[in-house]
């Protein structure tokens, strides 16, 4: 074989192989056949799941989480949500092969394309809907945020985890008095403005964006929210402005004085 066939046949063959790991790997969900997995439509979602295997009561739920959340948020679903089921953590590299396998986590939701990846750790939980909804509330801001400003999951993360804890899992974290007492060491404003990798962590950090969202609902009421939210998705970078329009403060002024317990 001459050198530039030899090239020739080896491009096509590396352009197979490349092609063959996007199709079996993160491009799986827009397949029009999923081998080995089966697709269930529920209303706004499309649970893909292997064959076989019972669907538990609370993968049942999923379609009835999905209407929840857009009730909660005041927005609509503009495509069907992919939830997959991963039944052995093995999946997970197949399906993000960029992504570290994490072997406390319970699900996943990927900002291009939207899709929910369901941990074996969740998977089978008779709570499992709780824990989708929270990805839910993910996707439905996700469908609605410019490209640019949902590729690194969205800013700020208070209201990014705070909405989606608030409105999908708010029991999955520590609250009342056992919060305040964890959260006594640590500074309450500085952890939502910096993130779960600021010191206290990501448990009090969640548990204290729910918190900070609950107290906007409950102090504004849950229509003022869902406004913040329409504006937000529109123009994410703006969300100072927006906050102060949709809630009549400045958004400093209203964590100092949730950071020192006085409401706000
Ligand atoms: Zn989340």
């Amino acid at each position: 074989m001459r050198p530039r066939v030899r090239l020739r046949w080896a491009l096509r063959l590396t352009s197979l192989v490349v092609l063959g790991l996007l199709l079996y790997g993160p491009l799986f969900v827009w397949l029009p056949v999923t081998p080995g997995f089966v697709r269930d439509r529920q209303d706004l979602v499309v649970v893909l799941r292997r064959p076989g295997g019972e669907v538990t009561a609370a993968q049942g739920r999923f379609g009835a989480a999905a209407r929840v959340v857009e009730t909660s948020l005041g927005l609509s679903f503009t495509q069907p949500v992919p939830i997959v089921l991963c039944d052995a953590w093995s999946d997970l590299p197949r399906f993000m092969p960029w992504l570290p396998v994490n072997r406390s986590l319970g699900a996943r939701t990927l900002p291009v394309g939207h899709v929910v990846y369901v941990t074996p750790l969740v998977r089978d939980r008779a709570d499992a809907d709780v824990f989708v909804r929270h990805e839910l509330v993910h996707v439905l801001l996700h469908q609605h945020m410019p490209m640019m400003q949902r590729l690194d999951g969205g800013k700020p993360a208070w209201l990014i985890e705070g909405a989606a804890t608030f409105f999908g899992n708010p029991g999955s974290y520590p609250a009342g008095q056992e919060l305040r007492d964890r959260a006594k060491a640590f500074d309450v404003g500085r952890l939502l403005t910096d993130g779960p990798g600021a010191p206290g962590g990501p448990t009090l950090f969640y548990a204290e964006s729910r918190d900070f969202v609950a107290q906007l609902v409950e102090r504004y009421g849950a229509d003022h929210l869902r406004a913040f939210l329409a504006s937000y998705v529109r123009d994410p970078a703006q969300w100072p402005s927006a906050f102060a329009q949709s809630f009549g403060v400045p958004f400093d002024a209203a964590l100092a004085k949730f950071a020192q317990r006085e409401g706000l």
